[in-house]
């Protein structure tokens, strides 16, 4: 396949439609010149099988950190009309809006330099993680259906948060078109005790330092500034998502058939937009996604607890305002440019951050005159970054940009590779503090396991579909 990947420009790369009969759009890259080479067959077969989708719109694309994933890749959008698109669970993922979520503060290295040992012993305890592991709040049977229904919301007005928090919440930490009462009972079973919890492996919760500025301008606007401390927070739905995607493939498994859609992959499986089961998905995803931000602003709350009790100053004196919340696997109805005319589209972001430009309705009213925040964390041991939409990722990615470095080796492979002692002490010498649940995943999450995410957002940088603004490091990390 690799001899029909034509170069557009610079670290951007195509498969015309013409490849195989039965594409229906283009396959796109974006990546690193210096990494086409090593581009996983895998992950451009499945950029192509996306792309012979029914209803799929202009490109099938692939992002800086594309890897392959589960029917579509990891780091893959596509948009999908509705006059005779899909929708396919496969192209949002097991973890439904897993997300990012970055919290400011006006404190420096100064402020908690003494305290930042007690202060990781402390938010490793007090927000629960691990394998299974579950929260600490036990929910009612009937309040589950709130959680999933209303969100962040939820959260807030259950006394986790600030009611300006959901101000800088992508969908403000709900979709309306959530519906609990078509989420089956087991992942509901399942959502009850895991909720307000971290989880596992990749998911985790960062003190970081910000190290440097790119934009002055925008990093004014987003409130962050040089050598200020931030915490960054990545974990989903847990457990109740997991299954919706479960109950929806098998429902998917068979709409595919009676609907007659010829696709090449059966991970692929999906039903036409206007049919019951593509709707039903769409407001059950949509509670999953809501289930997250319930959880990410719980654990929002937490930690600001944490700081409250180890430092002796309130959350709201040490100015410790959300920057912004990410989505990292859903579907979403949106309105883009196709062929010059602005249409409404199902975008499926997979592995893929919104990067909305300026002027956006849905980008919040203090951020939208610059586009809005894109947060891509690195891995334990390297930078993450901070970044912003762009007019140029509005007209050529459906308004996305890559989600984080990207996996180069499996679970398996990384644990052979890896020993846990020595990445800890690795770790320590840089100046990182790491407490994890198991040595298991310490070794799973090295940071060698992933590519180099200074290059994924120098390719997001350059090609224009997201624009630097500033760098982080990590000087503590929570693993699951
Ligand atoms: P995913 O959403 O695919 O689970 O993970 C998103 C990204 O998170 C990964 O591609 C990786 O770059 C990043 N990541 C995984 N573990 C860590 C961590 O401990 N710290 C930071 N800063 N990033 C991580
Ligand atoms: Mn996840
Ligand atoms: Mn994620």
């Amino acid at each position: 396949i690799k001899d029909e990947i034509k170069k557009v420009r610079d670290n951007v790369y195509e498969i015309p439609g013409t490849h195989d009969k039965k594409m229906r759009a283009s396959g796109r890259f974006y990546i690193a010149d210096e990494y086409i080479d090593e581009l996983e067959e895998g992950a451009i077969e499945q950029i192509i099988n996306v792309a012979c989708l029914p209803g799929v719109q202009r490109y099938s694309i692939g992002l800086p950190d594309i890897h392959f994933g589960y029917g579509f890749p990891i780091g893959g959008v596509a948009a999908f009309n509705l006059r005779n698109g899909i929708v396919s669970p496969g192209g949002v993922g097991f973890d439904i809006n897993c997300g990012v979520r970055l919290i400011r503060s006006n404190l420096t290295m100064d402020d908690i330099e003494e305290h930042l040992d007690e202060l990781t012993e402390k938010l490793f305890k007090n927000i629960p993680s691990g394998v299974g592991s579950k929260g600490k709040i036990r929910l009612e049977k009937n309040e589950i259906n709130d959680v999933l229904d209303y969100g962040a919301e939820w959260a807030v007005k259950n006394g986790y948060g600030w009611d300006e928090d959901l101000e800088v919440l992508e969908e403000n930490g709900r979709m309306v078109d959530a519906d609990s009462s078509i989420v089956s009972d087991k992942a509901k079973k399942r959502g009850i005790p895991q909720l307000g919890s971290l989880g596992s492996g990749n998911h985790f919760l960062e003190i970081q330092i910000v190290d440097e500025i790119y934009n002055e301008e925008v990093a004014k606007v987003f409130g962050l500034e040089k050598g200020m401390i931030v915490i960054m927070i990545h974990t989903g739905s847990r457990g109740c998502g997991h299954q919706i995607c479960s109950d929806y493939l098998r429902i998917m498994d068979k709409a595919y058939k009676n609907y007659k859609i010829d696709i090449s992959d059966r991970q692929l499986a999906c039903a036409p937009l206007n049919s019951k089961e593509a709707q039903n998905y769409i407001q059950a995803m949509a509670a999953a996604a809501n289930y997250a931000w319930a959880n990410r602003q719980m654990i929002t709350h937490w930690i600001r607890e944490t700081f409250e009790d180890v430092l002796g100053k309130s959350a709201k004196d040490m100015e410790m305002d959300i920057v912004y919340d990410v989505a990292h696997n859903i579907a979403k109805m949106e309105t883009h440019k196709v062929y010059n005319r602005e249409q409404e589209v199902l975008v499926h972001r997979k592995g893929a951050t919104r990067a909305f430009g300026p002027g956006r309705e849905e980008v919040p009213e203090k951020y939208r005159e610059v586009g809005q925040p894109v947060l891509i964390p690195g891995t334990m041991g390297t930078a993450s970054y901070i970044l912003h939409g762009t007019e140029t990722a509005m007209e050529e990615t459906f308004g996305s940009t890559a989600h984080g470095a990207g996996r180069i080796l499996s679970r398996s492979k990384a644990k052979k590779d890896y020993d846990a002692d020595e990445i800890t002490q690795d770790l320590e010498s840089k100046g990182i503090k790491i407490k994890a649940t198991s040595k298991h995943v310490i070794e799973e999450e090295a940071p060698g396991a992933y590519k180099d995410v200074d290059s994924v957002v120098r390719v997001s940088d350059s090609t224009g579909i997201a624009k630097l603004v500033a760098k982080v490091k990590p000087l503590s990390v929570c693993k699951g």
